[in-house]
């Protein structure tokens, strides 16, 4: 049987790749320190014999000693924080430290394990590495527009050198290792405290509350659901023909937060009010993948509608308010 080690398992991306690699037949030995994730998220894997979980820090070296010194043949590295709103306890910029830590420390030693071990790597990239993007819809050539020392910084620039660290690492020391970018991604099992449009916007649904909307809400998003994602991971991780490849995944389906408030609040049968309050430091104006390299290299494409999305996340958050 073959190890899968899986960065940030505990949390909302990570627990449903680790689902679907035990589906698969893999050993998986997860490795979380809870800083944004919870064990609640894996509880229903803890009985399992092919499952492992590890509470650790993977920017820190002890770790890989202590924790870490078994046999891999394939490493995902998600740890990190990813949401960017300045209330939540949950964000990068809370724990901007820690950030630039898991992805430059933690993925320089995980490419040092990948190494070691031989193993297959896939490091999660963001479509944050875009910044604002002055290029639309967004390709894997486009080198972006980010500010290389704002508030978001903690998270795009340590992306950034985590995606350069690893395709050093494939150019230096042969390390099969490929790059995804993942775009905004929802569905069951995202905090309810993250603070992401999406789960602030069906909580407030939900619950009654106003409509949060930063700025005039034209700003645009494309949401993919999380099960579209994973599928995507693993084919990255998997098939032939994918080292030092870089990918974008997500879905193409482009609305602005406006839209999307108007969509939740439809399907909810809410009243529309909204609650207007100012846009954050550098937010980016639009966002959309192009998942062209996607569909040919991995013969992938989102295949969840927004709707479909939405009635399986509204139904999660109905049994999880906060
Ligand atoms: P999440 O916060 O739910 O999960 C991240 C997990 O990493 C958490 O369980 C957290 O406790 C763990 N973690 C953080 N630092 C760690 C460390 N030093 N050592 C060990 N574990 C650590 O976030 P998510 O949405 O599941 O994101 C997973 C990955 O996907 C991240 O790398 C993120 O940057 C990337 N990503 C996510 C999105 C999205 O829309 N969710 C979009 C783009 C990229
Ligand atoms: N946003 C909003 N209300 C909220 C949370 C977010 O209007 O309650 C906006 C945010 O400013 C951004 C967009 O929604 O323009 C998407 O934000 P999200 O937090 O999902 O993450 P991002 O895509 O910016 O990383």
């Amino acid at each position: 049987m073959k190890t899968c080690l899986v960065t940030g398992g505990a949390g909302f991306i990570g627990s449903h790749l680790c689902d679907k690699l035990i589906e698969e037949g893999f050993r998986v030995v997860c490795v979380d320190n809870l800083l944004t994730g919870s064990e609640e998220n894996i509880k229903h894997l803890e009985n399992k014999e092919e499952f492992v979980f590890i509470k650790a820090d993977v920017s820190d070296p002890k770790t890989y000693k202590e924790n870490l010194s078994g046999k891999y043949e394939f490493i995902f590295h998600l740890a990190s924080p990813a949401s960017p709103n300045k209330n939540s306890k949950m964000s990068y910029l809370a724990h901007p430290v820690k950030t630039m830590l898991v992805n430059s420390v933690g993925t320089h030693y995980l490419l040092e394990l990948a190494k070691r071990e031989k193993a297959r790597f896939l490091f999660t990239s963001t479509s944050e590495v875009y910044g604002d993007p002055k290029e639309h819809p967004q390709k894997e050539t486009y080198w972006g527009n980010v500010n290389p020392n704002g508030l978001r910084a903690c998270y795009d620039e340590s992306k950034r050198f985590g995606e350069a660290m690893t395709m050093v690492y494939t150019r230096e020391h042969n390390v099969d290792a490929r790059i995804v970018r993942i775009f905004n991604t929802y569905g069951p099992r995202i905090d309810p405290h993250d603070g992401r449009a999406m789960v602030n916007f069906i909580i407030q649904g939900l619950t009654f509350k106003p409509f949060t909307i930063y700025g005039d809400g034209k700003q645009t998003r494309s949401f993919c659901y999380v099960s579209d994602v994973v599928e995507g991971i693993t084919k990255a991780m998997f098939l032939p023909k994918t080292r030092a490849e870089v990918i974008n995944l997500g879905n193409p389906d482009e609305h602005s937060m406006n839209e999307l408030v108007n969509v939740i609040a439809k399907k909810l049968k809410v009243e529309k009010e909204i609650k207007h309050s100012k846009l954050p430091e550098d937010d980016p104006t639009r966002r959309r993948p192009d998942v062209s390299k996607a569909a040919a290299k991995l013969n992938w494409k989102p295949l969840v509608s927004l709707d479909e999305g939405l009635t399986k996340t509204i139904t999660y958050f109905k049994k999880h308010l906060p």
